[in-house]
């Protein structure tokens, strides 16, 4: 099964879902790096998390969702692009007891940040504490504090897969205010009574008419989800020209050379004194 999100409508409401199962790209963004796997699992929530949350993008950007903390994972850190590009990384320390998966017990007291960053126009971010157990916990927060539409999401991870589960009420279009509570309420009821191994293992037909079959919704192509990183040769010569001649010039004498690795996808970008020099003449 190919990563994807998948979307779903119930007729005669104004409620929408989404469905998001991400495997390949969970597995490339782990590859390399020694996670813990506590951290392999936050970083799958949070993948199949960015994914639901730009999946209510209406322009083209990009959507990330930043947690820092005080606990032994310093930083969660997943982007999604409108057109489906994922990556994600973490940050943590050495030495731990990784047997307990709670946020609370691996990122600790701290905030998560919702940034979307549309190709044109203006950034927005929301910003909240880090106060539930599991990462849709805290989202739920996101949504009720940014004044967003009422949205419930699940999250579930394990064994290099994620996916995650959307509802939300879009506003009155198609139904009444009441109609639409009734239906939200009825629906909302019945995605909570879903197994996170039955989301995490089950396909998107299967989901859905396990919890929808009196309602059966309305299923739009699903689209394609894939692991992306936006770094390149440019943006690390930016990254180092940002350093300033001093540093460059050090750089120079005391290495002849400096080889940067993408924290997100491993790639390697080399550059010799002549690049160098040429970057200190730039900066003159
Ligand atoms: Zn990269």
């Amino acid at each position: 099964m190919q990563d994807h999100k998948q979307r779903f409508l119930f007729p005669d409401s104004d409620i929408r879902g989404e469905l998001v199962q991400v495997e390949s790209s969970v597995s490339r963004i782990l590859e390399g790096h020694s996670y813990p796997l506590p951290v392999q699992g936050l970083i799958g929530e949070a993948v199949a998390a960015v994914a639901l949350l730009a999946s209510t993008l209406k322009f083209k950007g990009r959507l990330a969702l930043q947690a820092q903390g005080k606990g032994p994972v310093s930083l969660l850190l997943a982007e999604c692009s409108h057109d489906g590009e994922l990556r994600a990384l973490a940050r943590h320390s050495d030495g731990q007891d990784w047997s307990h998966g709670d946020i609370q017990t691996l990122i600790g007291e701290g905030t998560m940040v919702i940034t979307i960053t549309p190709d044109q126009g203006r950034q927005y971010q929301g910003i909240v504490p880090l106060s539930g157990d599991t990462l849709a916990e805290c989202l739920q927060g996101y949504f009720q504090q940014s004044e967003q539409l009422p949205t419930s999401l699940w999250l579930a991870s394990g064994n290099n897969r994620a996916a995650g589960l959307l509802l939300q009420r879009l506003p009155n279009q198609l139904a009444t205010t009441d109609g639409n509570n009734q239906m939200w309420e009825h629906l909302d009821a019945l995605a909570s009574t879903l197994q996170m191994e039955e989301l995490l293992n089950l396909d998107d037909q299967t989901i859905l008419h396990r919890l929808f079959h009196d309602t059966p919704p309305q299923l739009p192509d699903a689209q394609p989800l894939q692991f992306g990183c936006t770094c390149s040769r440019d943006r690390n010569r930016n990254a180092l020209i940002s350093l300033g001649n001093q540093e460059l010039q050090q750089l120079l004498d005391e290495d002849g050379e400096v080889t940067l690795t993408c924290d997100f996808c491993r790639h390697q970008e080399h550059f010799d004194a002549v690049d160098l020099a040429e970057m200190i003449r730039e900066g003159n």
